[in-house]
């Protein structure tokens, strides 16, 4: 189709002090706030569009009730049950709220559309932690009416941009230095991790590969994912401290998934761009006998970001079960294939073709191209996407420990972690997360060496680097 496309993130979560937006911005990247006015469109189990009015209402409902989860989360978290789910407190919320039996189920079915920034759906999703998914100011949330919300107990307003020049040129700037000064072994598995500084005074980490070469350095950082670490962690020797081994079992992994639909014309757009919808939600479809779940569905427009990065393109995120139930509709197919084009537009096309001037006569409402994401098969991935927390039945497992016992990492060992899954609590599961975690580890191990702080600091604020070295208050 000739585009670039995101495979990973998309979004940038978070504008105030967030060195991926400073990055962008430097590299002057294009970056779309979707509009708040006529950004979203709902449309309801049998297929029909929500009246604008309703669904603005009910979406202020749900970002509204997800604030009082946050509040609640973060003011009694140690009193509320492991098992207890995001799910719930809506339940006791709409309960609360007096709302009919056609509101209440609007709210439930939109509320769905967490499972999208999670990856999972909202039932799993922990109320105890759930203060851990919150974010930098301007952070992580994003509402089905566009790209930021007003969370109203907190004061906090919340932005996510949308980075329409795609992330291409914010990786090639972060690798620069080490394509530039490092030797890069591209390709490489590494298949063991064994420390020796326990039986020698000499530092030695060795880092076994596929190829059974072994690589000795002095300190270890393993980037691989949280899902990787949680597969192979009989691949270090000495095993691993308990806290560590604790922390990746209890910590959960998400699934989400994307999947790109390109057309040859953007059909859906109206005659006025204004009134075209960047998100579109579709409620718990039962038009279709390809969802056999009823699994919300959801796609942003490609078409409504600026002009010289819009393309007529369908942006579908998928999640838990349901995206599951996608990948495995395509597994062990080429993505060139046949048949991988008609078993993704058999599943996608309910959801297109009721988007505004459709023609199933038309060739410029068929795709050209469909592209998805298989992370959840991908072992570099760790067979998922990211760090998420969800319901457990155990009291015992404090997942902020469990967080800042992997940041603390295994120092005696040689051995260091950085990657989402060690980010700073209101950047956990993000790029900006990610690139912190390599900063402050690296830090920390400039200190061990006597080097002190010349790693940049970076622009998070004093309470979040205190969360990143484990010095949070309770
Ligand atoms: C579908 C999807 C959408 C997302 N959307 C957003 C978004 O909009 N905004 C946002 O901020 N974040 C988003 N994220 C999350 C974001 O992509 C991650 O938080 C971030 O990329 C994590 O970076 P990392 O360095 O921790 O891990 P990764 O980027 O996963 O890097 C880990 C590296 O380890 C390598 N590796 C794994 N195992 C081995 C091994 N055995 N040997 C050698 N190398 C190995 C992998 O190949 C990989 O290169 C999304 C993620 C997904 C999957």
């Amino acid at each position: 189709m000739g585009h670039t496309i995101d495979l990973g993130p998309n979004w940038i979560h978070g504008t105030v002090r967030n060195p991926i937006l400073e990055l962008a911005n430097e590299l002057k990247q294009t970056t779309l706030s979707p509009p708040e006015d006529a950004a979203r469109s709902v449309y309801d189990e049998l297929g029909d569009m929500v009246e604008a009015e309703t669904a603005i209402k009910h979406s202020e409902l749900v970002w509204g009730i997800i604030a009082d989860a946050f509040k609640y989360s973060n003011e009694h978290h140690n009193s509320i049950p492991p098992e207890k789910s995001l799910l719930d407190f809506f339940e006791s919320e709409v309960k609360d709220k007096g709302l009919d039996e056609a509101s209440s189920k609007l709210v439930f079915q939109m509320a769905h559309i967490w499972g999208d920034f999670v990856g999972e759906p909202m039932e799993k999703q922990s109320l105890r932690f759930f203060w851990l998914e919150e974010c930098i100011e301007g952070g992580k949330c994003l509402t089905s009416a566009g790209n930021s919300q007003y969370f109203p107990n907190t004061h906090v307003f919340q932005e996510n941009l949308f980075l329409a020049s795609t992330y291409k040129d914010v990786l090639n700037a972060i690798a620069k230095v080490a394509l530039a000064r490092t030797e890069l072994h591209l390709s490489t598995k590494v298949t063991s991790i064994t420390s020796k500084l326990e039986h020698t005074s000499e530092r030695a980490v060795v880092v076994t590969t596929a190829s059974d070469t072994d690589l000795v350095f002095d300190e270890v950082i393993m980037t691989a994912p949280l899902g990787w670490l949680k597969h192979n962690m009989s691949c270090f020797t000495p095993a691993l401290p308990l806290p560590i081994i604790k922390a990746i079992e209890n910590i959960s992994y998400g699934r989400l998934e994307k999947v790109y639909l390109s057309f040859p014309t953007a059909f859906w757009m109206t005659q006025n761009p204004a009134e075209t919808s960047f998100f579109t939600q579709f409620l718990s479809p039962t038009y279709t006998n390809q969802n056999p779940e009823h699994w919300s569905i959801e796609c942003v427009s490609l078409a409504s970001l600026p002009e010289h990065c819009a393309h007529a393109t369908l942006l579908f995120y998928v999640n838990g079960p349901c995206a599951q139930h996608v990948t495995s509709l395509v597994k062990g197919l080429e993505p060139t294939s046949k048949e991988y084009f008609s078993h993704l537009n058999d599943f996608f096309a309910p959801y297109y073709s009721r988007l505004p001037n459709y023609d199933p006569f038309s060739s410029d409402c068929k795709p050209a191209g469909i592209l998805g994401t298989d992370w959840q098969n991908d072992q570099f991935a760790g067979w998922g996407s990211y760090t998420t927390f969800q319901t457990s039945k155990s009291n015992e497992i404090q997942l902020d420990k469990d967080i800042e016992a992997l940041r603390e990492g295994c120092p005696d060992m040689g051995l260091w972690f950085a990657g989402e899954h060690t980010a700073p609590f209101v950047a956990l599961g993000t790029v900006t997360g990610a690139y912190w975690s390599g900063e402050a580890v690296a830090e920390r191990i400039a200190e061990a060496y006597g080097m002190g702080k010349e790693v940049k600091q970076n622009g998070i604020e004093e309470k979040e680097k205190d969360d990143m070295n484990g010095n949070v208050e309770e």
